[in-house]
């Protein structure tokens, strides 16, 4: 694992090293600083137009035809068994790009597929230089998907959708036209939703209490559709199931917030990957997210505060029965809250130090991408990392 991990980052300083050559190469041709090395001028025939730079065409930030005032986009995709939508899917997108004339990659993160969609990704890679993707050795869930696609991303901004077509490539320049007004997260909201009845309403549900204990404004926390600055992505951790709350992660940093209505069509091939289980985890997850954005840094304010509160309900009534015994003499084997003091006390104390040992979890552990990686192709014919 430990060897993956330093191949993978080997693997980025290669193509960091290289996109530092090639804009180091860019600049000095562009700036005229050629006191060491002059490069030797080719040659055209008078007549004949000079080829334009392809860092000019594909910078679309310099390109007057891109219709918003990105350089990048990246279209992030995580995917578990989806063979059947991704080529449509691809050629949705590049549609989109087509039109919109702006620069853009599709990162797909295969999530352990077993079906054949890490061959899809790799025939269409083969004629496509805009894709680049990840495959885990295994299934590791939709965050972690995420989370690794968040940290490879190369645009300016990232758009992230559902692999399965239920979300519209379509929606992509509205998202980006909330984007511009300077939001730095914009959410879909599947105001018409095409998906079982009980996932529906227990979703409605979640979004609510989601949208009252986070006091975030929107209505569809957990769309698949979303647009990001590089800046939201390359700072939030998703983690566990916290794709669903994503935007109160990107809340809790202080992010600025929008939402749009967008299509969203029934699955038409495959099958969820989120059954009625959602249901019952989306408790647990509502607790996680309460607890991740509030107590995540500083654990001891919330172990410790229920901890002294049981340590001194219990000190109370055990001080009390001991003065009675004290001064009274009475007998303190048939007083049953005796035991209830006492427990409060013992608890008091564990729930503290389970807050202690939380916060030294939080200043020592900051290594979270420990996924097995099976293989990945990160660079494009024109990689460009952007700070
Ligand atoms: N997905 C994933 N890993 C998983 C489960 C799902 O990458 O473990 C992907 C899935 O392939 C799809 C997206 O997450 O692209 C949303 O999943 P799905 O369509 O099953 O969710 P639903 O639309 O039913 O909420
Ligand atoms: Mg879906």
């Amino acid at each position: 694992m430990e060897n993956e991990n330093s191949k993978t980052t080997e693997n980025k300083n290669v193509v960091k090293s290289l996109d530092s050559k090639l804009d180091n190469t860019n600049e000095n041709q562009q700036s005229g600083n050629s006191s060491n090395f002059r490069k030797p001028r080719r040659r055209y025939p008078s007549n004949r137009r000079y080829p334009k730079s392809p860092r000019k065409t594909e910078n679309a930030s310099e390109s007057p035809k891109s219709k918003f005032p990105f350089s990048r986009i990246s279209i992030l995709v995580p995917l578990f068994n989806e063979e059947e939508s991704l080529a449509k899917l691809t050629k949705q997108v590049s549609d989109v790009f087509n039109n919109i004339k702006t620069d853009y990659e599709i990162l797909f993160v295969d999530d352990g597929s077993v079906d054949n969609s890490l061959k899809v990704i790799k025939d269409l890679a083969r004629t496509n230089n805009k894709i680049r993707y990840i495959s885990f050795r295994k299934n590791y869930g939709k965050s972690a998907a995420l989370n690794i696609g968040f940290k490879n991303v190369t645009g300016d901004v990232v758009i992230t959708m559902d692999a399965d077509l239920q979300d519209d490539p379509g929606e992509i320049p509205n998202l980006l036209h909330e984007l511009q007004k300077g939001y730095d997260l914009v959410s879909g909201w599947k105001k018409k939703r095409h998906d079982p009845f009980i996932k529906k309403y227990s979703s409605r549900f979640f979004n609510y209490v989601t949208k009252v204990m986070s006091g975030i404004k929107i209505h569809d926390f957990n769309c698949g559709l979303k647009a990001y600055r590089k800046n939201v992505v390359k700072t939030i951790d998703v983690h566990g199931e916290l794709h669903r709350y994503i935007p109160v992660l990107a809340d809790w940093k202080g992010f600025k917030i929008s939402e749009v209505v967008v299509k969203h069509h029934p699955r038409k091939y495959g099958k969820t990957k989120f059954g009625i289980s959602r249901f019952f985890k989306g408790f647990i997850d509502l607790i996680t997210v309460i607890f991740t954005t509030r107590y995540i840094q500083r654990p001891l304010h919330f172990f410790g505060m229920l901890g002294v509160a049981s340590f001194l309900i219990g000190f109370v009534i055990d001080a009390y029965l001991s003065i009675l015994w004290f001064l009274h003499e009475i007998n303190l084997s048939n007083r049953p809250i005796l035991f209830l003091g006492t427990v409060l006390i013992i608890v008091g104390v564990q729930l503290f130090s389970l807050g202690l040992i939380g916060e030294m979890l939080v200043h020592n552990d900051k290594k979270e991408d420990n996924y097995g990686i099976k293989e990945k192709k990160l660079k494009t014919a024109n990689p460009k990392e952007q700070k």
